[in-house]
């Protein structure tokens, strides 16, 4: 009999790693290890069920309690952990990188050089160290497969094509809650306004992200990296229905969409289960009927100033991007703590990149430079508004 393939899953207890959980669990296969943060009630039902033999986690306590009721499973703490179970398994089992932030760097850099097949959620990865990435993929023979239902779509959809016969990509975005917004109405929206996305139900970082369109300037990046185009081939558009996912347009002018409904686990299925289009039984079909119509209007970058600023930064490159996910991931964090309003996320975003910009950065572009520098941007702005 074969064996079931073996996962491990960085982050397991959150959105998308509940979801690839439940992929994992209808497609019979194996969860050998897993990490999370501090949901350890969660953590207990993910064991009792998946029997996996290691657990890392951020919670001393909780380690404690799990120690306690299983002695066999090996357990590792604080942020070590993540490394250490990103590197269980060499050659042998697939990672599936759920964490949140810039964290997910080093352990999609360690999973990568032990030999994994990386299927990527954690688009940070790719935000700040995009090129050191790539390169630690071909060195390693490795692949990168992305769980973003916008970039799962253009790994769809470019499959069996090849780069020379297309024109473009188009990224869909919803526009979030927000959309029809104007600058006055926007001074006063409050947290929850902000956490009720109109289509996708997300962990409460990226449902912020979606909510100022950083988002959507992330994912320009995040493609730029995975599918090897020029920056100019990479295009935004709204989408308010969220039923395209993304698109794809040929050099003869035609565009291809991938439509489904607004349901990570479609992303996620491809990515464990592709490249075939295998079923699941948890997916669920779309009644476009039901949707009637679809619309678009343009991506206005001089209205979404951080696009616009993902596009720089990426044009400019190495720790422009560092500056850009630094900065926006303590922004979400003190607007989620109410210590800034939703409008000062986008303004100390771009301060802080101006600053970047008049000075020079000698730092070689490596993995520990990134991560000293966004500790340092993120420890810099959290002293000035963290009152
Ligand atoms: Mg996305």
């Amino acid at each position: 009999m074969v064996e079931a393939p073996k996962f491990i899953i960085l982050g397991a207890t959150g959105s998308i790693g509940t979801q690839a959980l439940d992929i994992i669990r209808s497609s019979n296969y194996q969860l050998v290890a897993f990490s999370y943060g501090y949901n350890t009630n969660v953590a207990l039902k993910i064991i009792e069920e998946f029997k996996p033999l290691y657990v890392s986690t951020q919670d001393e306590e909780g380690a404690k309690l799990i120690q306690t009721k299983y002695p066999n499973i090996v357990i590792y703490t604080k942020e070590e952990g993540n490394n250490k179970i990103a590197s269980l398994y060499p050659n042998d089992a697939i990672v599936i990188n759920a964490l949140v932030g810039s964290a997910g760097l080093k352990p999609t850099s360690i999973a990568i050089e032990t030999g994994h097949n990386v299927l990527l959620a954690n688009k940070e990865t790719l935000v700040i160290g995009g090129e050191i990435i790539k390169k630690l993929v071909k060195e390693n023979n490795v692949s990168l497969i992305p769980i973003d239902s916008e970039h799962s779509a253009i790994y769809q959809l470019l499959k069996g094509h090849n780069n020379k016969e297309i024109n473009k990509i188009i990224l869909t975005a919803s526009g979030g809650p927000f959309r029809t917004y104007n600058k006055e109405d926007l001074l006063n929206v409050k947290v929850e306004d902000a956490l009720n996305h109109p289509n996708w139900k997300m962990g409460s970082k990226i449902t912020i992200d979606s909510a100022t369109l950083m988002n959507k300037g992330f994912e320009v990046i995040e493609a730029y990296h995975l599918f090897g185009l020029e920056v100019d081939q990479i295009e935004t558009i709204i989408h308010p229905e969220s039923i395209i996912h993304s698109m794809v347009e040929f050099k003869d002018y035609s565009i291809f969409a991938q439509m489904g409904p607004s349901d990570m686990h479609l992303a996620i299925n491809y990515a464990i289960n592709g490249p075939e289009h295998k079923e699941c039984d948890i997916l669920k079909p779309l009644d476009l009927t039901s949707v009637g119509s679809l619309h678009f209007e343009k991506l206005d970058l001089e209205k979404y100033q951080l696009v616009k600023m993902a596009y720089t930064a990426l044009k400019k490159g190495e720790f422009y991007t560092t500056v850009l996910n630094a900065a926006n991931e303590v922004c979400v964090e003190l607007f989620l703590n109410n210590k800034i309003s939703f409008v000062d996320i986008e303004r100390i975003i771009l301060e802080e990149m101006s600053l970047f910009a008049s000075k020079e950065c000698l730092l070689e572009f490596t993995i520990d430079n990134i991560l000293h520098l966004d500790q340092q941007i993120k420890n810099k702005i959290k002293n000035k508004y963290n009152s």
